[in-house]
């Protein structure tokens, strides 16, 4: 059976970063991944600048990435303000940004297999990882950063996919003149609402949430686009101006906000897999890769110190977890409630409008300060 020091699920933002973070303190690393690179994936794409100079120190040429220091948030029936945001961000696409992580961490000496893990079993201190072509692999600490939802929340008999989740996630990206570099947009319409941005390769990326109960009502994306989306005046003009990139956008289904363990069965989960922000936020990817990097430096010491036991490495993690982002979190559901409901986002917007130190108060809850970089 071939064995790593550490064995890391889901290649996405989470699970490239913690790749990185291990092999360059020299911890032999394998990152299993269902899906080859370069891929698109739903995301607005928008990425705090907590992360940028961290992901900078790690070798992640982000130069080419839209710098975005506004944002503009307005109500489905149009009411919007703008107001700057207090450490800003950058688009990226994911095609682009997870394919270079990929590659840093493969030059870093991380290996890599592409294949769908099925089962995880923990036995005698070590893990048994099953992927679908039947092969058999273990180590002893084991990275579940495998986002949303996956089979393997059925097989660890993780409490929070047992209950329905409502949210259905769309994205394409679109070439629509006009629209400014420097800005994140966040419109709502009946039931869910989009971002907007710009991307490193100059089209605008436009990714909505939306409630599945109220979209299936109108059967398609493009019934529901012309129908709900087109109602909130920005969206509109994008979806009427705009031309769309891809031939059919990208979705999913069963966005879950649930909340979530961190370790479970010994398994430290990061990323999504751990528990994911409301996207309003515009700051999941940077918990992702800040979760990432904190689970490696607990294994990094758990792997070369005998005092550091494997219930003191979980320990640390879930404390370190829920101090740097238990807080958002509840932030992020309150922030969301408020924007999807009519009356009360019209009525907020009015009164933010006049108070932009509120505004930008509100955000910063929802962010962390930029990641030390040591
Ligand atoms: C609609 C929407 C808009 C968003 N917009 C933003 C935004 O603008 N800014 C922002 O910061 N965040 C945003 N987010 C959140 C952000 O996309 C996520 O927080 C981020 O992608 C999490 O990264 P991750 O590494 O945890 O998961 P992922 O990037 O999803 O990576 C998980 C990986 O695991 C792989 N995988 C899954 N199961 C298995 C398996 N069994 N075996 C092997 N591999 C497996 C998958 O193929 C995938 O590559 C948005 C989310 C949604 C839903």
């Amino acid at each position: 059976m071939k064995r790593w020091e550490t064995i890391i699920i889901g290649g996405g933002l989470a699970g490239l970063t913690a790749a990185l973070e291990l092999t360059q303190n020299g911890v032999d690393v394998l990152v299993i991944e269902k899906n080859t690179y370069p891929k698109h994936k739903v995301c607005g794409e928008y990425l705090s600048g907590e992360v940028v100079p961290y992901l900078e120190s790690m070798g992640i040429d982000l130069s080419d990435a839209v710098k975005i220091d506004t944002l503009e948030i307005s109500s489905r029936s149009g009411k919007s303000l703008k107001t700057r945001l207090p450490l800003g961000g950058i688009g990226i696409s994911r095609y682009a940004l997870d394919q270079r992580m990929y590659m840093e961490a493969k030059a870093t000496g991380a290996d890599f297999k592409f294949s769908t893990v099925t089962k995880v079993e923990f036995e005698n201190e070590e893990f048994i990882v099953h992927t679908v072509e039947n092969e058999v692999l273990q180590a002893p600490v084991l990275i579940g950063a495998y986002g949303k939802r996956s089979n393997l929340d059925k097989n660890l008999g993780r409490e929070f996919i047992k209950q329905r989740a409502p949210w259905l996630g769309v994205k394409s990206h679109y070439r629509y003149r006009g629209f400014d570099d420097n800005l994140v947009g966040v419109h709502s319409f009946d039931g869910g609402y989009g971002g907007l941005s710009k991307t490193e390769s100059g089209l605008v990326n436009f990714c909505y949430l939306a409630n599945y109960e109220i979209f299936k009502k109108y059967g398609d994306i493009e019934t529901f686009n012309h129908r709900v989306v087109a109602e909130n005046p920005r969206l509109k003009s994008l979806l009427e101006k705009g031309e769309p990139e891809f031939d059919k956008p990208i979705s999913i289904a069963q966005v879950s906000f649930q909340k979530k363990m961190q370790v479970e069965n010994h398994v430290l989960m990061c990323g999504d897999a751990a528990g994911l922000i409301h996207p309003l936020c515009g700051n999941g990817m940077a918990m992702a890769i800040h979760s990432g990097r904190i689970a490696s430096q607990f294994i990094y010491r758990f792997l070369a110190d005998q005092n550091f036991d494997r219930s003191a490495m979980e320990l640390a993690y879930i404390q370190t977890w829920n101090q740097n982002f238990g807080k958002r979190l509840r932030w992020g559901r309150y922030l969301q409630d408020l924007i999807l409901n009519p009356f009360m986002s019209n009525l907020a917007i009015r009164s933010l409008t006049q108070f932009d130190s509120i505004t930008r108060a509100i955000i910063k809850r929802t962010h962390g300060k930029p990641i030390e970089i040591s």
